[in-house]
């Protein structure tokens, strides 16, 4: 779906039943002043959920934007997204100001699958916008023994949430655009060990975070990458 359409299409759009379910909000908490997890209940039953899909919410009159389901449950037709409320767009200040009760639609699923099962190793890069796939992955994960390592580069403010959400093996970088120093990203370990030859790298976040961290990877044939960015300074509605 494009991120911004005329009033009248944006309401058509939003209307269009086969895409879009009524949503309530069950539960709102800030796990940190920039990481804000929403509960939303309504039937699901429609929805089809794949690591790296993303569902849509209408931010303003004209504009859509995409996120994360970090946690699903048909049965009790709950669905958890975690935002980033970095403040500079319409789609942040819409979700900071979300609160229980609140009522609104919210898209089924869509996108680029990003889990490829028939690699042991799966590797996870991302950043704030980057945890609800995280959350979602690391079941999967898990359930199918795979040994996998997540890198997350966080504001400050941040740097706690992993740990506040129950994630595991992952390493915290701090956001100081370390991401887009070639020759820092090939000396991380994950370049240096043979252990990560194989592996699925999935990669989310900062456009030109994922960039540079897929050059690095592209040297290496014996990978499979799956990246996709999800924003970038000065574009709105990636
Ligand atoms: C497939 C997919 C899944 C996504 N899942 C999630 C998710 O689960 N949770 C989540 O929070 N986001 C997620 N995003 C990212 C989110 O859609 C973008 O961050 C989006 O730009 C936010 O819209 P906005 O209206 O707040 O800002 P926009 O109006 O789109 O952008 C305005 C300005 O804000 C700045 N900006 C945008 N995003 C950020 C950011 N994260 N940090 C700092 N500055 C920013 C940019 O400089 C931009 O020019 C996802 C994106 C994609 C494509």
């Amino acid at each position: 779906m494009i991120s911004k359409l005329p009033k009248w299409a944006a309401d058509l759009t939003e209307k269009t039943g086969s895409i879009m379910s009524d949503m309530k909000i069950l539960e709102a908490v800030y796990i940190s002043p920039a990481i804000k997890k929403i509960r939303f209940q309504g039937n699901i039953t429609r929805m089809n959920f794949q690591i790296g899909y993303a569902n849509v919410i209408r931010v303003s009159d004209t504009e859509f934007r995409n996120y994360t389901a970090s946690y699903h449950n048909v049965r009790e037709g709950i669905l958890d997204i975690i935002f980033h409320i970095h403040g500079n767009g319409a789609g942040s200040r819409y979700i900071d100001k979300l609160q229980p009760d609140d009522e609104l639609r919210i898209s089924i699923p869509r996108g680029k699958k990003m889990y490829d099962e028939t690699r042991r190793q799966q590797f996870i890069f991302g950043d704030e916008t980057s945890l609800g796939l995280a959350c979602s992955i690391l079941p999967i994960l898990k359930k199918n023994k795979h040994p996998y390592q997540f890198y997350f580069e966080l504001d400050d403010e941040n740097q706690g949430v992993p740990e506040l959400l129950g994630l595991e093996n992952y390493t915290v970088f701090p956001k100081k655009n370390l991401f887009r120093n070639e020759q820092w990203v090939s000396e991380l370990p994950v370049f240096n060990t043979g252990e990560w030859n194989s592996a699925n790298f999935i990669l989310t976040g900062n456009v030109k975070s994922v960039q540079t961290f897929r050059k690095k990877l592209k040297d290496r044939s014996s990978v499979n990458i799956s990246s996709q960015g999800y924003w970038l300074e000065g574009k709105k509605g990636l």
